[in-house]
Parts: structure tokens; C-alpha cells; sequence
């Protein structure tokens, strides 16, 4: 009498339906699903295609070289035991299962729980790697769903497509099932948000949700494992659709805020260039051109400028800064280390020579004699240029006339440091250099209330560098490579990955010991620079320092190099497991070599994974790589972090749905224009709370 019952709005809460127990109800509140809406947006992460169970006797097991073959059985467990391995005293689960045609030993290592879970009579469907055992087949570590006990028998497999969901603490998957049913068969139709252009081709939300949750037996398999069906379209439209809304009216916000127009004259714009010691390149040209443009406009200005490693970008923003303090103005660059910090107040000083305006650098670690007179001085507008890490946006640092903010590299958003200068009443134009090049569909997607500027070529006259990529056998090519650039007068750079102790035992690791200890003995005339995330601020400086000043020649590190590090001396990178590191993060590494004239030398070690870290091999393209890296880990690992303030899709993907994203963002900006209604403001509220979509502006 399913009919009779009251609908629920998919705002309601889960535990409003029949079979949510206390046990159930905590398991799924630390999932972070807490309404119908939670529950059903939460899709399966995959299907078990009836057709595609074997019987158990036809198994047959021919290893191919590097292959692992993956087979899906149903069956009974006929026994199950729990013991402990001689050798190594590991915990070992075993159970027998068998299907009428024959029967399959399972095997778990070290997870003694499974005894709980499982027990002999159980209808089990497991799905794993066949091996060849000392009994025969067996299936190792297999992935498994309990689909029936006693008399209950698999009752929920009724279709040709059974939807597995991720783990929820204690609960089962059937009861997930069940669940998920229940909450179909009672939820009301939302109210459609979706612009008609958008809609038109879709099911609507409930069908789109049935088809996911319970598809029908003509659905194509392929596409249900893609998430490439009609129904993943609509709840993935209507994610972006939310999602570009919120960005098409925080730029209309933004825009329509008055900002401070820095007075600007074209003797002005040539007296700045005239410091440079060569001419821009038309990229930074056209870059420094938009930038003029946004300062003079009257409003505030947000801009990102990202380009390749090298392209200059730096050069440009300090421009800008230079524009800023001429004309009276205060102009602050951020940066995420020290090392940079002190860097670039440097090149400020070479650059602008007498003709800089007061020069302030605020760091973290300062004595307080030092921070006080640096503070008046950034008070009374005697300092024009102002550089620093993050302790330039602490409370105590009281600015006199800040007109623009440049934040430089790893801190991509800036949310943070702009809502502490708000908090103090200041609202200075603002821009966003990225580390590295972002792909163009997920530039849109991030930064798409933001002005951009785009540097698409390098300054000329550079060579490219000579990437290989050299198993750890061949690691000798490598220091004669090195070698040669040392006693040509050069300097080197040596990564080591950043070792975290969990992995330890699993992978045979170098650590940046061991590697000390081998430049050592294999270079010993050379003077050796170690520096590492947990050295004190002043250690650090003192040792790049060393290496900067050309004392040290070889540079050991870990990335704490990564970012802006300029030493056009250095000719050489040799990266020690290369495969542990991300392409962008590798092409932003070797960024550091190949800033002189002199051709430059990046030798990646590695044993394993050859085959993307060929991609920097074959290309010295910053968007390439970073488009290759992004398809490869997905944004939330291209970003390194998940604080990056990516949105929390569930049903869309930024990289697979991109051309999704470009129609909806031109929905937005129709939808914005004709007006939104009171039900689509409060709809888009509920969305950006769900999504956790970022606040940019
Ligand atoms: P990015 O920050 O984009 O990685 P930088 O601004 O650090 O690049 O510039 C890289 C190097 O190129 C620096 O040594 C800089 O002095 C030099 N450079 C920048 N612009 C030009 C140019 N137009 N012509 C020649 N060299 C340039
Ligand atoms: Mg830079």
C-alpha cells in the first residue's frame, strides 16, 4: 500500500524511513548522510552484471605475464576458518565457497573481523584475482557482498544489475539495498531547477535516481561503469548548474563593487618597463596590458595569471606592484616560504635599484625590535613595496594605503588572507599566480569569476632541457652527468621524496639520509647543501643561501625546492623516486634548471611507473602535462589537497564531465540574467551547502 504512505522531500531526514536503526543511523551520519537527498546522491560505486558471474567449475586460470585476472562467483560458503600463518604469524581467514559446479577457495590475510562477518552457510558474492594455490584455484583478498543467510536467499538480486555501494562501517550491503529502495519508493518529485536547455535531454531527478539505483536489465553495462548514461547527465547538470550559479553571481557581486582607480599614465607604464633589463615578451605584454586595464577600471580587480614554469610571471606581478607604489600606493606580495620571500625582495632591489619606494620585508620569525620598526614603517606608507608570508595578514600589521595584493604561487585561493583584510576594513585589488599551469576546462570550473591572464610562451632564447628518465641500474649515467656539469663550474640539485614513516617496510625507499651519504662519497670535493621540511627557518635560509651564493654546489633537498627557487647557475636536477611524484609537481621541479644559457640536464630514478613519467619525456608543455596529470589523480590529488577548496561533487567530475560544465556555466549566465526566483535562490543555498562549494571572492 506503498501509494497510501506520505511522500518525503529529499530534504528529509534518513532516519524518517522504516529500518534505520541506531547502529544504522550512526554509520551513516559519520558518512556524512543525513537526508533522503545524502542517501541517493550517493551512487554506487559499481554493478555486478548477472551475465557476468562464472560458474566456479569452468574457472580456468592461465597466468599471463604482469596480468591478474578478476572473476566475479556467487556461491555458499561450505566452511570457513580462521588460523595463523607459521612463517610470518599472520592472521589467515579461508573459506570454501562452492556454487553446485565446483568449488573456490577465498583467502584473507590480517583481517581477523571477516570471522564476525562471515559464516559457513552464507551466500556470498566475491570478486577478486584468481591465483594458483597449493589446493588449486583460490581467490586472494577478494572484495565480497553478502547477498543472503539462513532463509533470507539473496532476495535483493531480483534484476540483472546489482549496485554495490561503498562500505558503511558496520552495514551491510543488502541493508544499504534495502534502504536505498525504501527511500525511492517514498521520496516526492522535487521541483525542477534546471533551465529547460539543460533539462530537455535528461530524465528527471527521480527517474534519473531509479535508473542508477535500479537499472533496469536493457541498461548498457558500459555506460552504467563510465557514468556516461542520460541519468548520471541530469544529477551531474544539476550539481554544475549549481555550481556555475554561484560563480556567475559572485563575479556580478564583484563587479559591481566600487574599487580604488590607480592613476596611471602611459610615461608612467614605459618608466616601469625601462627597469627591466630586457624586453617583455608579448605574453607579458598583453598580461600587463589587462592588469592596467583592471586597476584603471574603478573596480576591484581579481585576477589569476597563470602560466608555465618560467614564463615570467613574477616579472609581470612586480610590475603591477611597481605601477602601485609610483602612483602612492601600498603593494603587498604574499608567498609561502621564507626562501622565496627573501628572494624576491632581492630581485625587487636589483630591479628597482634607488628608484624603489621603501622596501618592507615581514617574516614569521623576526626580532621584536626589528617587526616593530617594520610595522611602523608599513603603517606610515614609508614602505611601498611590502613582502612576506603569511604574517603579513596578522592582526598586528596595520597598512596605510594597500591597493593591491599579489598572492604568489601555492596559495591558489587567498579565501583565507582576503577575509582577514576585509575583516580590517581593507578591500585592495587582487592577483592570483598559480604554481602551476591549471588546464583550461578546470581554470573555467575554479577560477570562473575571476579575470584571467594567460602566459603561453617563454621568454626567449631558452633551451629546452634534456629529460630522461633512467631506471635506479642506470643511476650512474646520472652522476656523470652531474659530474661533468660540476667540474664545468655548475651546480646541481638532488631531490629526495619526502619519506612519511607509514611507509616504511612497505616499499624499499631511499631516504634523504642515504642519499646524503652516497653525494657524499661519490662527489667529495663538492660542497653539500641539505635542506628539508623540518629544519628551523634560519638553518634553511643559511643553507640556500649557501647555495644561491654558489658556496655549496650540490643542493640536496626535498621539495621544499619546488616553488620559485632561482639559481641559473644550477644546469642539473636529478630527481631520486621520480615516481612518487605528481607530473605537474615534476615539471615544476624541473623548472628549476634551464634558467641561464646553459643547457640544462633533468634525470629522473625510477623502477616502476615508466610510462607516465615518459609524458616528461616527450613534452616540455606545462598545460600538456598538467592536462595529462589531472586526467591521471583527478583534481582533488592535482591539487595536492583537499583545503584547495575543490567542490565535493557526487555525481559530477570536473574532468569527465568538463563539457558539461562549459554548457552549464553558459546556462548560469542566461538563468542570471533573466533573474533568479526566490525557490532557485534558496535551492542554490541547499546546493553550495552540500557541495561545499568554495567562497573565491
Ligand atoms: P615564473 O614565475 O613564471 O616561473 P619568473 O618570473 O621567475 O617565471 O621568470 C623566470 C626567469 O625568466 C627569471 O630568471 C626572469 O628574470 C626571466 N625572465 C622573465 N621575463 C623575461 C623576459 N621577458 N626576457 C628574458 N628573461 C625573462
Ligand atoms: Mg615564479
Amino acid at each position: 500500500m506503498a501509494e497510501t504512505l506520505p511522500r518525503f522531500p529529499l530534504s528529509a531526514k534518513v532516519t524518517a524511513l522504516r529500518g534505520v536503526g541506531p547502529v544504522f543511523a550512526e554509520a551513516l551520519e559519520a558518512a556524512g548522510i543525513l537526508t533522503l537527498k545524502d542517501l541517493l546522491w550517493s551512487l554506487p560505486h559499481r554493478y555486478v552484471d548477472r551475465g557476468s558471474l562464472q560458474p566456479i567449475g569452468e574457472l580456468d586460470f592461465r597466468p599471463d605475464p604482469g596480468e591478474r585476472e578478476i572473476v566475479t562467483v556467487l556461491g555458499t560458503i561450505q566452511d570457513l576458518r580462521q588460523s595463523t600463518t607459521r612463517v610470518q604469524r599472520m592472521n589467515l581467514t579461508e573459506a570454501l565457497l562452492g556454487d553446485g559446479t565446483g568449488s573456490l577457495r577465498l583467502v584473507w590475510f590480517n583481517q581477523p573481523y571477516l570471522g564476525k562477518q562471515l559464516r559457513a552457510g552464507d551466500r556470498v558474492l566475491a570478486f577478486g584475482p584468481l591465483a594458483s594455490g597449493r589446493h588449486g584455484l583460490e581467490m586472494r583478498g577478494p572484495a565480497f557482498e553478502l547477498m543472503g543467510r539462513g532463509g533470507d536467499d539473496g532476495q535483493l538480486w531480483v534484476r540483472r544489475f546489482l549496485p554495490l555501494y561503498r562500505k558503511l562501517g558496520p552495514v551491510l550491503g543488502r541493508a544499504r539495498q534495502k534502504l536505498v529502495q525504501e527511500a525511492l519508493a517514498r521520496a516526492a518529485e522535487p521541483e525542477e531547477w534546471l533551465p529547460a536547455e539543460l533539462a530537455r535531454s535528461v530524465p528527471g531527478t527521480l527517474d534519473a535516481l531509479r535508473l542508477l539505483h535500479q537499472p533496469p536489465d536493457d541498461s548498457d553495462p558500459a555506460g552504467l561503469d563510465a557514468r556516461a548514461t542520460p541519468a548520471h547527465r541530469r544529477l551531474a547538470s544539476e550539481e554544475l548548474f549549481a555550481f556555475a550559479l554561484g560563480v556567475t553571481l559572485r563575479r556580478a557581486g564583484r563587479l559591481a563593487r566600487r574599487g580604488l582607480a590607480v592613476p596611471t599614465s602611459p610615461e608612467l607604464r614605459e618608466r616601469l618597463k625601462a627597469y627591466l633589463p630586457f624586453t617583455l615578451t608579448r605574453a607579458q605584454r598583453q598580461a600587463f596590458k589587462e592588469i592596467v586595464g583592471d586597476l584603471t577600471s574603478g573596480r576591484v580587480m581579481h585576477r589569476l595569471l597563470q602560466g608555465d614554469v618560467g614564463s615570467g610571471k613574477t616579472l609581470v606581478a612586480f610590475l603591477a606592484m611597481a605601477m602601485v607604489a609610483e602612483t602612492g600606493g601600498q603593494a603587498a606580495l604574499l608567498v609561502p616560504t621564507e626562501v622565496l620571500a627573501r628572494q624576491h625582495a632581492a630581485t625587487v632591489r636589483k630591479l628597482l635599484k634607488e628608484s624603489a619606494g621603501g622596501m618592507e620585508l615581514l617574516l614569521g620569525p623576526m626580532k621584536a625590535a626589528e617587526k616593530r620598526q617594520a610595522l611602523a614603517r608599513v603603517a606610515s606608507g614609508e614602505a611601498a613595496y611590502i613582502i612576506g608570508t603569511h604574517a603579513l595578514f596578522q592582526e598586528a600589521v596595520t597598512f596605510s594605503k594597500l591597493q593591491l595584493v599579489v598572492v604568489d604561487e601555492q596559495h591558489r585561493f587567498g579565501v583565507r588572507q582576503r577575509e582577514a583584510l576585509k575583516q580590517k576594513g581593507l578591500d585592495p585589488h587582487w592577483l592570483v599566480m598559480s604554481a602551476t599551469p591549471i588546464p583550461r576546462s578546470l581554470a573555467l570550473a575554479l577560477f570562473g569569476d575571476l579575470e584571467q591572464s594567460v602566459l603561453d610562451e617563454l621568454p626567449p632564447g631558452r633551451q629546452p632541457i634534456a629529460t630522461r628518465l633512467l631506471e635506479p641500474g642506470g643511476a650512474e649515467r646520472a652522476w656523470a652527468v652531474v659530474e661533468q656539469q660540476l667540474e664545468a663550474g655548475r651546480q646541481a640539485f638532488v631531490v629526495s621524496p619526502a619519506i612519511d614513516p607509514q611507509d616504511e617496510g612497505k616499499v624499499p625507499l631511499r631516504d634523504i639520509q642515504a642519499m646524503e651519504a652516497l653525494l657524499r662519497a661519490r662527489f667529495p670535493g663538492a660542497a653539500l647543501a641539505v635542506v628539508h621540511g623540518r629544519l628551523k627557518a634560519d638553518a634553511m635560509a643559511e643553507r640556500m643561501d649557501d647555495f644561491v651564493s654558489g658556496r655549496a654546489r650540490i643542493l640536496l633537498a626535498t621539495t621544499v625546492i619546488e616553488v620559485g627557487v632561482d639559481v641559473p647557475n644550477a644546469t642539473v636536477m636529478v630527481v631520486d623516486h621520480a615516481e612518487r611524484f605528481g607530473l605537474s609537481q615534476l615539471h615544476q621541479l624541473r623548472g628549476r634548471v634551464g634558467r641561464g644559457e646553459a643547457r640544462s640536464h633533468f634525470l629522473m630514478l625510477s623502477a616502476s611507473d615508466s610510462d607516465r613519467l615518459r609524458v616528461l619525456v616527450e613534452t616540455q608543455d606545462g598545460f600538456r602535462i598538467a592536462q595529462k596529470d589531472l586526467e591521471l589523480r583527478g583534481p582533488g590529488e592535482f591539487f595536492g589537497t583537499r583545503q584547495a577548496g575543490l567542490p565535493q561533487f557526487q555525481a559530477a567530475d570536473l574532468v569527465r564531465d568538463r563539457q558539461l560544465l562549459v554548457e552549464c556555466r553558459a546556462a548560469a549566465d542566461r538563468a542570471v540574467q533573466r533573474g533568479l526566483s526566490e525557490g532557485q535562490l534558496a535551492w542554490l543555498r541547499q546546493e553550495q551547502a552540500r557541495l561545499k562549494l568554495a567562497e573565491i571572492s
